[in-house]
């Protein structure tokens, strides 16, 4: 190593086993090492084991010419995944430690263009401006229909629940009295004689009070099928495999007023699309202020070692700042501001996002998997940054945006990507994976996986939980990582990660040849 010290490559092997399989600190196995040397029979020759740091240097150096990366890309999915499942996970070093070096996706640089007209819009599908009513009446609407619908699946019927609700909204426009028209139909439906009729039109009535984003029962790239479904009055193959809500209406002969509901739904999701195409339309450079303020941070061209942002290409896009939008990082970020995922909308899923970091810690990391769990990508965030991981993540690495994005809360996510990137994730339908669907007792099902396997049953063939597989595997390394210096706490992700892949590969059938056979993690 430095012309004084000479290590065997299975000395470094054994470690690399060691601390994938358990969890194995570096001082643990240097420890272990040295004593297994003192304890030689008396007569042989004994050779000390070198000194802890001169065994730590020899181990980081090993690993920067050690040939252990993989491209980080699934030869199954052939190009870039249409799937992707993300997940955030609790690897994390001290905050004393950062070096103002590490560079996630959700850094803007000098490419970034500020986007002045996009801002938080409602995207609920019973909103103040669907139902024309104030905020405060279209939050009390929700719940009292979701209640109503919830009594009369336990054949609890009292219309007059709902009643005044009803009343308002009727009163404020045509959607108000298509969802009234509806109810007194559904209440009016024989719970034995018309069971399986009355079961749907609840869950239905109850997908529209659901605290999600309309585009989750009407998704953009469905907008023809719809009007399609909407007009012939029939039920449209295309749509129900691919729309949660379309298949759940496929399950009994629906009533006449939903075509007008769904109809009149279509027109306000219409709306809303286009008027979140046109936000975006109205951007300009960055202010040589701003410029500056960025170059001071602009790490281009830097690489993972330095970075932490672990992906097999580098950024074809560059995150775009959002001014209207309170509390959105951008700028935050090079000033160092603190930065917390607040922008959450009142009318979304009410389920709070996980912090992978824990007191003292930095963010933790956000990984994306392919739906054969191969790692295609990875950053250390310096701190828990929310929705914005995964938004910036795909949004700057990907030149298309997957159709599938798997995600504990996919939720808040879905509209946290439409409002800022509505043409780059048009295509892109959100679910919540199936582990944490529980957990989401306020968003629309339409949301959730299960009912995208529901509609499509060919989904089933993908394991959603299967990040959470990797990151049993990733948070062995957790304690190990919590003391290390950042720039090893980069390098043993990496590691960690080009083995977890490495042996994903094999298991699909790819050898690699520079793969020693005897590692098996
Ligand atoms: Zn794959
Ligand atoms: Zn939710």
């Amino acid at each position: 190593m430095d012309n004084k010290h000479a290590f065997t490559r299975s000395v470094f092997d054994e470690f690399l086993n060691q601390f994938t399989l358990s969890e194995t600190t570096l001082v643990a196995y240097w420890r272990s090492t040295h004593r297994r040397y003192l304890a030689r029979p008396h007569g042989t020759s004994i050779i000390p084991f070198c000194a802890e740091e001169t065994f730590r240097m020899a181990f980081y150096s090993f690993q920067r010419v050690h040939r252990l990366e993989t491209d980080m890309h699934c030869p199954e999915c052939l190009g870039e995944s249409d799937v992707v499942i993300c997940d955030g996970c609790v690897v994390a070093f001290e905050k004393r430690r950062l070096t103002g070096r590490l560079r996630p996706p959700t850094m803007p640089d000098e490419g970034s263009e500020v986007k002045e007209a996009v801002q938080l819009l409602s995207l609920a599908t019973l909103s103040d401006t669907s139902l024309s009513v104030s905020k405060k009446e279209a939050a009390d609407f929700r719940t009292s229909l979701d209640d109503w619908a919830a009594r009369a699946k336990k054949h609890l019927i009292k219309l007059s629940l709902v009643k005044d609700d009803l009343d308002l909204v009727a009163k404020n426009g045509k959607l108000g009295k298509a969802i009234q028209k509806l109810v007194e139909e559904v209440a009016a439906l024989h719970p034995l004689e018309q069971g399986d009729q009355r079961a749907m039109h609840l869950k239905f009535l109850q997908e529209l009070a659901a605290r999600s984003a309309i585009f989750f029962l009407i998704h953009p790239q469905d907008f023809k099928l719809v009007a399609q479904f909407v007009q012939s009055r029939t039920e449209v193959e295309a749509l129900r495999k691919r729309a949660p809500l379309f298949h759940l209406l496929s399950t009994a002969e629906p009533l006449r007023p939903v075509y007008t509901v769904v109809g009149l739904l279509l027109l306000h999701a219409r709306q809303l699309w286009k008027q979140l195409v046109a936000n975006l339309r109205q951007s300009r450079p960055l202010s040589p202020d701003e410029l500056e303020l960025v170059s001071e941070h602009d790490f281009k061209g830097h690489a993972w070692q330095t970075t932490g942002a672990i992906y097999p290409d580098s950024p074809v896009r560059s995150r775009p700042l959002y001014k209207r939008i309170p509390g959105d990082a951008g700028m935050k970020r090079l000033k160092n501001l603190p930065v917390i995922d607040a922008t959450r909308n009142s009318d979304e899923c009410n389920k709070l996002y996980s912090t992978y970091g824990k007191n003292g810690l930095t963010g933790g990391m956000m990984g994306l998997w392919c739906p054969h769990g191969v790692c295609i990508g990875a950053h250390l965030m310096s701190s828990a940054e929310g929705r914005d991981e995964v938004f910036s993540a795909l949004f700057t690495r990907r030149k298309k945006a997957p159709n599938i994005v798997i995600y504990d809360f996919s939720c808040q996510l879905g509209p946290y990507c439409w409002i800022r990137a509505p043409e780059y994730f048009a295509e892109t339908r959100f679910y919540v994976d199936q582990l944490h669907s529980y957990n989401h007792t306020d968003c629309a099902k339409s949301a959730q996986w299960a009912s995208a396997v529901r509609a499509d049953p060919d989904l089933k063939r993908i394991n959603t939980s299967l990040a959470e597989t990797a990151h049993a595997t990733l948070r062995r390394i957790k304690k190990s990582i919590s003391y290390m210096l950042e720039m090893h706490a980069i390098l043993f992700l990496w590691v960690s990660i080009q083995l977890f892949n490495r042996r994903k590969l094999r298991k699909m059938g790819h050898r690699d040849r520079h793969f020693p056979s005897e590692i098996d993690v």
